[in-house]
C-alpha cells in the first residue's frame, strides 16, 4: 500500500495558496498501480449483490467505470449541473467559500437498488454527503462510497453515515 501511496504526488499551493493538493493522475497514469488499485477496490464488493455504481464527475468517473466494469453492473454519472441532458435531482452544498451544486437523472436507478459511490478523494466530505442525499431520494440503498484516498486530517468520514466509507488509502 505504501507503494501506491508514494505514487500520489503532493501539489504546494494548488488550487490555491496554502492548500496541499494530492495529485492522484501520478496513480492513474501508471498502469501497474492503476490496475492494482481497482483490483484491490474491487475485491471489497466481488460477491456481494451491487447493482449499480455511482461516479462522481470528474475523477470520480475513473474509478467508478472501472469498478462498475469489475462488478458487471452499469455506471451512473453524477454531474455538474446542465451537463446531464434528461430530467435530473440537483443538490446544492456548502464548499468553504460558495456552494456547489451536483445532479443525476431523476431515473437512475430501480427502486430499492444497491449501489456504490466512488469518488477519487475524501477530503471534508461535503462533496459525498450531496451524493448520498441525492442517490438514498432516488430510492437506492447505498452500500459503501468507495474512495482511492481519504485525507484523514479533515474528518470528512464524520459527515457520512458510520460504516458505509471506505478508502484504499490514508494521508
Ligand atoms: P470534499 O467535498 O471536501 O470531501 O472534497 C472532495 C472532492 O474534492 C472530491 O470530488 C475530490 O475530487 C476533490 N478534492 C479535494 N481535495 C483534493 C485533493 O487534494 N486531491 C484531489 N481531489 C481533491
Amino acid at each position: 500500500m505504501e507503494e501506491l501511496k508514494n505514487i500520489i504526488r503532493d501539489i504546494p499551493d494548488f488550487p490555491k495558496k496554502g492548500i496541499v493538493f494530492k495529485d492522484i493522475t501520478t496513480l492513474l497514469a501508471d498502469g501497474r498501480s492503476f490496475h492494482r488499485m481497482v483490483d484491490l477496490i474491487a475485491h471489497r464488493y466481488l460477491g456481494q449483490k451491487i447493482d449499480q455504481v455511482v461516479g462522481v464527475e470528474a475523477r470520480g468517473f475513473i474509478l467508478g467505470s472501472a469498478l462498475a466494469y469489475k462488478l458487471g453492473t452499469g455506471v451512473t454519472l453524477v454531474r455538474k449541473p446542465g451537463k446531464l441532458p434528461y430530467k435530473t435531482r440537483r443538490k446544492t452544498y456548502e464548499l468553504e467559500y460558495g456552494t456547489d451544486t451536483l445532479e443525476i437523472h431523476e431515473d437512475a436507478f430501480k427502486p430499492g437498488a444497491r449501489v456504490i459511490i466512488a469518488d477519487d478523494l475524501l477530503a471534508t466530505g461535503g462533496t459525498m454527503a450531496a451524493v448520498l442525499d441525492l442517490v438514498e431520494d432516488l430510492g437506492a440503498e447505498v452500500v459503501e462510497c468507495a474512495f482511492m484516498a481519504e485525507l484523514e486530517f479533515l474528518e470528512g468520514r464524520k459527515r457520512l453515515p458510520e460504516g458505509k466509507v471506505y478508502s484504499l488509502l490514508q494521508f
